[in-house]
């Protein structure tokens, strides 16, 4: 079933989220709480869209898509559900008010809709209690975690009476359509995630106590360096609510009977409403520009210290599996508390996963997806291997080659007595199974090219932040000559990180070459760069790129070089050179001012001039989208582009991309346009001294905005029709002028010492 319309009861926090969420991906939804005032019945549920509209981080991937929500109460608007074909509710964490609006639902829904709870804690057969089996069949829970476009898990808890349709539309819907990471989690307390995270939680704090350590010091250990987020153990706390934890703690004891108990100080912190971030002070306060950490044994706060040792700053910058290894191998204290806290918490992973979960990668993905971890718990096992030994001995026997085999196609079965498949989607590809398979064309330090089978290639840069230097840009052009070679259908480039698609040109690289004065070496490598870019655009088989979250600079310059996208919806997308005193100068400039321009074509009078000033505003500003769907209104995506919301599915949606537009492809041909020239430079620059007079703009910013002008209006002469090798010599020129200057190389080398922008 194809789930076109969503029903959302609750549009509280997680409600009006859950919202914006589908909304964003272009689902209609109903969203409903209860009735307010006789004068305006619609209040509760306007003010959740009120509230999603507001969200920072935004809760809308497109602040248009809020169109696509139509609010209303429960007391007059039930009967809009009829409409759905899924409603999800998320109402008041209570049994009662749950059941009854259960009850209400399977009078009005038509038989094929699904009817979703998004309870973090009660079991969900409880909740089913009373209903017909009709009803029983299309119930599921849909536990989401907050804020739902940010945090990829999505547990799916089916009950013993949940029919096998209703989990296998539920999951489509929620992984294509929503873009989660789904869990498939057992009908038990906390499910999987909340279950083992307070569990560590609750360890951490106990052995703070135990270990006589103080919060500095346990977020210092729990943190990064055990491949957790940066916010630990306490930070964290802070973030989800003392009282939050507490319940939540408090619950699990009672429903499971294991021991969570918090330690009496932190229930007086409770009962005194020091909550953490909401009340203004937890575990740690803000005072002032400082931060205060709370020293348990008086209760009183004192700037936050640094404990970090030499040896721990050193293991911090290690790979994950290394510095692991590290940790636990730390002399003194530190060391033993590393040690002893992965052994009991691994113990109660090993122990407590076959009753939560049914295959052993969700267990580890509801970590790393739920808490960010880097590699979820059974994963850090195996990259310690014996480094942990008790941990170790707990490994049930048949696990010979670890808990996931050397194939990366085999995981330990939770009953523990065999490996099992890897339960995945078909057609998903993924750079370190290639890698296992060996399925290398080409290789280097800086980049690989892979056969990604159905004759596609795909070309993934692995250097520092994914950035552009030599080593890249020689892979880019080797690649684009052995597919041509090799006669396959087309190339996707792209890679697995998991942040950042890259962080643009290699400024390492450029600053060195600029300082030695090499500028025969600078016009190479800028020549290589446009040749880069031309060559994706000109090649005789569909190039396309698969963007996702940063993609800076020269990322966004081969992006729009492509035939097509491929982007995730998380997409932060910009030309951003004068960041560093620099304009787009790898086709960036000379691409934007063309794509412009032709959109101008359709129309008989229109002014070739708003094509540039529309370019020059975006690089003038280093415009760079918050979201793919934002990527498109700005012209960084076009019509024929794609959008996959799942991160997990991009490249295998890139592949079947190419081998869409393979079939009968030819290269785009060569194009030219009408450029307005001096006119148009004086206009522009026009409006970058007035923004000097108002302060805005420093004289170097103004002699960027002068240089970016000349290349987008074709030069300081006449109006005329050019190519765009034209474009690309000014473009090329424009930038080593720039790189020529002192403020652009202070620009450069401020960057790369801090990684922020300068002004001057
Ligand atoms: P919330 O208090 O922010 O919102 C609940 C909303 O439901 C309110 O707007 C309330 O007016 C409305 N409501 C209450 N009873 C209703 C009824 N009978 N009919 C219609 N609307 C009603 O709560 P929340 O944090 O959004 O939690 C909602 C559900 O999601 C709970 O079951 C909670 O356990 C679960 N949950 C919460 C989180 C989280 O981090 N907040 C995470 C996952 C799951």
């Amino acid at each position: 079933m194809r789930i076109r319309r969503l029903g959302v009861v609750g549009a509280g926090t997680m409600g009006h989220s859950i919202a914006a969420l589908a909304a964003s991906a272009g689902i209609a939804v109903d969203l409903l709480d209860i009735a307010g005032p006789a004068t305006d019945p619609n209040a509760p549920a306007r003010q959740g869209l009120e509230r999603a509209k507001k969200a920072r981080p935004a809760a809308f991937m497109d602040s248009e898509r809020a169109a696509l929500i139509q609010i209303g109460n429960t007391t007059d608007d039930l009967g809009v559900l009829a409409g759905c074909d899924l409603v999800i509710e998320a109402i008041i964490e209570e049994l009662e008010p749950k059941r009854a609006l259960y009850e209400t639902l399977e009078a009005l829904l038509p038989p094929h809709a699904i009817i979703a709870s998004n309870t973090s804690g009660i079991p969900m057969a409880l909740l089913a209690e009373g209903r017909s089996e009709g009803f029983k069949r299309r119930f599921v829970g849909m536990h989401f975690f907050n804020p739902p476009r940010y945090l990829h898990l999505l547990e799916i808890i089916p009950t013993a009476q949940t029919a096998p349709e209703t989990i296998a539309d539920t999951r489509r819907f929620s992984e294509r359509v929503l873009g989660k990471g789904i869990v498939t989690a057992r009908d038990v307390p906390g499910f999987v995630a909340n279950r083992l995270g307070v569990f560590g939680m609750v360890l951490a704090l106990r052995m703070m106590e135990e270990f006589d350590l103080t919060i500095d010091q346990v977020d210092m250990l729990t943190g990064p360096l055990l491949g957790r987020a940066k916010s630990a153990t306490f930070r964290t706390a802070d973030l989800t609510g003392l009282d939050v934890l507490s319940h939540v703690a408090t619950g699990l004891a009672k429903a499971t009977g294991e021991d969570f108990a918090l330690p009496e100080w932190v229930a007086a912190m409770v009962r005194n409403g020091q909550l953490g971030e909401k009340s203004g002070a937890g575990f740690y306060k803000r005072v002032g520009k400082e931060i205060h950490t709370l020293n348990w044994k008086t209760m009183a706060y004192a700037p936050a210290t640094k404990p970090e040792t030499p040896a721990i700053g050193k293991a911090m910058r290690l790979p994950l599996g290394e510095r692991l290894k590290a940790a636990v191998a730390v002399d003194g204290a530190y060391g033993t508390f590393a040690r002893e806290y992965l052994t009991r918490l691994s113990r109660y992973v090993i122990t407590t996963a076959p009753k939560i979960a049914y295959h052993l990668p969700d267990v580890d993905h509801a970590m790393e997806w739920g808490f960010a971890w880097e590699a979820g718990p059974l994963a850090q096992l195996d990259l310690l291997g014996g480094a942990l030994p008790d941990a170790a001995k707990l490994r049930p026997a048949a696990a010979t080659e670890g808990y996931y085999a050397a194939d990366g196609l085999r995981v330990v079965s939770l009953d523990w007595r065999g490996y099992e498949p890897i339960r995945e989607p078909e057609g998903m590809v993924r750079t370190g199974a290639l890698r296992r398979a060996g399925r290398s064309l080409a290789d280097s330090p800086d980049a690989t090219l892979w056969d990604a089978g159905d004759g596609v290639a795909l070309l993934e840069f692995h250097s520092k932040m994914n950035s552009l230097g030599e080593g890249v840009l020689a892979m880019v052009m080797k690649s684009l000559e052995l597919v041509a070679h090799d006669d396959r259908a087309g190339l996707v480039i792209g890679n697995d990180d998991s942040r950042t698609f890259t962080a643009g040109a290699d400024l390492g690289m450029v600053a060195a070459m600029a300082q030695a004065g090499n500028w025969k070496g600078l016009d190479d490598a800028v020549r290589l760069f446009q040749g880069c870019s031309m060559s994706i655009r000109s090649a005789p088989f569909p190039v396309v790129v698969a963007p996702f979250g940063l993609t800076l600079g020269g990322g966004c310059e081969w992006s729009l070089h492509s035939d097509a996208l491929q982007a995730h919806a998380e997409l932060y997308m910009g030309l951003v050179e004068v960041g560093v005193g620099l304009l787009p100068g790898g086709g960036g400039t000379k691409e934007l001012l063309f794509r412009f321009s032709q959109e101008l074509a359709a129309y008989e009078d229109a002014d070739p001039f708003e094509a540039a000033k529309r370019a020059f505003r975006m690089i003038a500003m280093a415009t760079v989208s918050t979201s793919a769907l934002e990527a498109r209104h700005l012209g960084f995506l076009r019509d024929g582009d794609r959008i996959s919301m799942n991160r997990d599915f991009l490249l295998a949606d890139a592949k079947r991309l190419v081998l869409d537009l393979a079939p009968g492809y030819t290269a785009p041909p060569p194009r030219t346009i009408n450029v307005v020239g001096r006119d148009g430079i004086g206009n522009l620059h026009y409006a970058a001294w007035a923004m000097h007079e108002a302060g805005q703009a420093s004289d170097h910013d103004v002699r960027m905005a002068l240089e970016i002008a000349k290349v987008l209006c074709g030069g300081d002469g006449p109006a005329r029709r050019v190519t765009e090798d034209d474009i690309l010599d000014l473009e090329r020129d424009a930038f080593l002028r720039l790189l020529g200057t002192k403020e652009t190389q202070e620009r450069i080398a401020y960057m790369l010492k801090t990684g922020k922008p300068l002004r001057n």
